[in-house]
């Protein structure tokens, strides 16, 4: 696989089609080789703070080589979820590097702004493997009804703020951008809004 293009990449953060990868996942190791201590340590309070806020456990988060030039990637296998990969290439740098690389994502304009670089990458990923619409699931396909309605609700929107146009990608985007902002950003009625849902369908 190339490398980013020269507009994607100035954009920063994630690339579009994080929530459906298809692409090589290889030399898949434990989040433990991260190799600034700064990073893990950022990493592990991203996967706690997920679970305090949104009463989701802990899904498979693992480090590994993709062949995206992306930060992160969610697999969606056979309907159900079946990991989150992080880029070694992204996370195995130093922690001034990743802040950096995110925050031209919120410059850009691309990324909805949170104040916790590192932790948005896992969080958007974790928020894909709580729903995203290729989950099959009863609850998935329950939840998606309300999810895509709050979704035209949210982009017919003018007032509202802080949100990065990656959000509009597609549904999927809407809702890991927006669990991320109910994690780590501004409170608003959507960020309310996915907190309840996720635990009305028990996601
Ligand atoms: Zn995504």
């Amino acid at each position: 696989m190339g490398r980013n293009s020269g507009g994607v990449g100035a954009r920063g953060g994630l690339q579009p089609g994080d929530s459906s990868y298809k692409g090589k996942i290889k030399n898949v190791e434990s989040l433990i080789k991260i190799k600034d201590p700064q990073v893990y340590k950022a990493v592990g309070e991203a996967i706690s703070r997920y679970h305090s806020v949104l009463g989701v456990r802990q899904r498979k988060v693992k480090l590994a080589d993709l062949g995206a030039g992306t930060l992160g990637v969610h697999v969606t296998a056979g309907g159900v979820s079946e990991g989150v990969y992080l880029n070694k290439k992204s996370f195995n740098q130093k922690k001034a590097k990743i802040v950096s690389d995110t925050r031209r994502g919120y410059a850009s304009g691309w990324h909805t702004k949170t104040n916790k670089p590192i932790a948005h990458t896992v969080t958007h990923e974790l928020a894909h493997a709580t729903w995203n619409e290729h989950l099959t699931g009863a609850k998935h396909r329950a939840a998606g009804k309300e999810i895509r309605s709050l979704y035209t609700q949210w982009r017919k929107d003018k007032k509202k703020s802080g949100y990065g146009s990656y959000a509009r990608t597609n549904v999927s985007e809407f809702w890991a951008e927006t669990v991320t902002k109910a994690v780590h950003g501004k409170a608003d009625k959507y960020t309310k809004k996915v907190k309840a849902i996720c635990k009305k369908y028990d996601l």
